[in-house]
């Protein structure tokens, strides 16, 4: 079974295996990682991770987060928080001051890369890492090689079946919480103080509060056609699909007045009609709550 599990999803299994009690294994972990699109995602995944106080090795941090990174700069600044902070385990270190060659535009910067590596007591073979300046190809393969690797591993196969526990769990979860419980969580959510890193995990987090919330008060009916959801999925809850009413890439906000639960047909229907009518029907919809 081919899984895509998002950033959201992600925080919400952290958040469910937490009130059960348990933590989350390393190759669980990496496997979620697999699902990231980027190295935002990567470090939200991971302050998320800590604020659990699950602690994964830094070499796991490192290891996956220079999978998504494209960037001198966000390299550089990589390798010196690490350096700053990692003062016995050098072996990490090696991937960042190759990585960084591939990143780097000019031979001079290359041989003062191998030079900075030498003075940490890394050496590099000069003569093959001095002519793969400029290789983001080089990384592309990597990062090819690594999902390769992955989706062929064991943990891709179990990651399955921890997958399917995990909609069971969410399903049970948001299904015994009341409409009333589910919408003071995204008020709480909403005014909480937070700083940057909480904050990328709550809005996140918010993603899944407010579309499990427009489903709820949808209770199975589409929104636009008034008709009963067309089938039941796995868990057997009605198959509706959320819609945001101003549009998220239009500068339409992740709020629970935006959104409403409407049947695949209808969701299809309002993207390519974008018809007035139907706009000003869900809007109803959301001001009645
Ligand atoms: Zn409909
Ligand atoms: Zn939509």
């Amino acid at each position: 079974m081919h899984i895509t599990m998002d950033l959201s999803e992600i925080i919400l299994y952290l958040d469910l295996i937490k009130r059960k009690g348990n933590q989350p294994l390393i190759d669980e972990l990496d496997m979620m990682v697999y699902h990231l699109g980027n190295h935002d995602q990567v470090k939200t995944f991971y302050n998320k991770i800590k604020e659990h106080e699950f602690r994964p090795p830094f070499a796991f941090y490192l290891k996956t987060l220079i999978h998504f990174i494209e960037d001198y700069e966000e390299c550089i600044s990589l390798k010196n928080k690490i350096l700053a902070t990692q003062r016995n385990n050098r072996r990490p270190f090696i991937k960042l001051f190759t990585h960084q060659i591939l990143l780097c535009k000019s031979e001079e910067e290359a041989l003062s890369i191998l030079q900075e590596a030498r003075n940490y007591g890394l050496n590099l073979d000069e003569k093959f890492w001095v002519s793969k300046f400029d290789s983001l190809e080089d990384i592309k393969k990597k990062q090819e090689k690594w999902k390769y690797e992955m989706e062929n591993s064991d943990a891709y196969d179990n990651f399955s079946n921890i997958y399917e526990a995990f909609v069971t769990m969410k399903s049970s979860y948001f299904k015994d919480l009341s409409e009333e419980h589910l919408k003071s969580i995204i008020v709480e959510q909403q005014s909480q103080e937070r700083n940057v890193v909480t904050r990328q995990i709550n809005t996140f987090m918010r993603k899944t509060y407010i579309k499990e919330y427009a489903k709820k008060i949808a209770q199975g009916i589409c929104q636009l056609c008034d008709k009963e959801a067309p089938f039941l999925d796995r868990q057997g809850n009605p198959f509706l699909e959320v819609h945001h009413i101003n549009y998220l890439s239009k500068g339409g906000e992740d709020e629970i007045d935006n959104v409403v639960a409407l049947c695949p047909n209808c969701h299809r229907r309002i993207h390519m009609l974008e018809d007035e009518e139907d706009f000003k029907k869900i809007l109803r919809r959301t001001s009645v709550i």
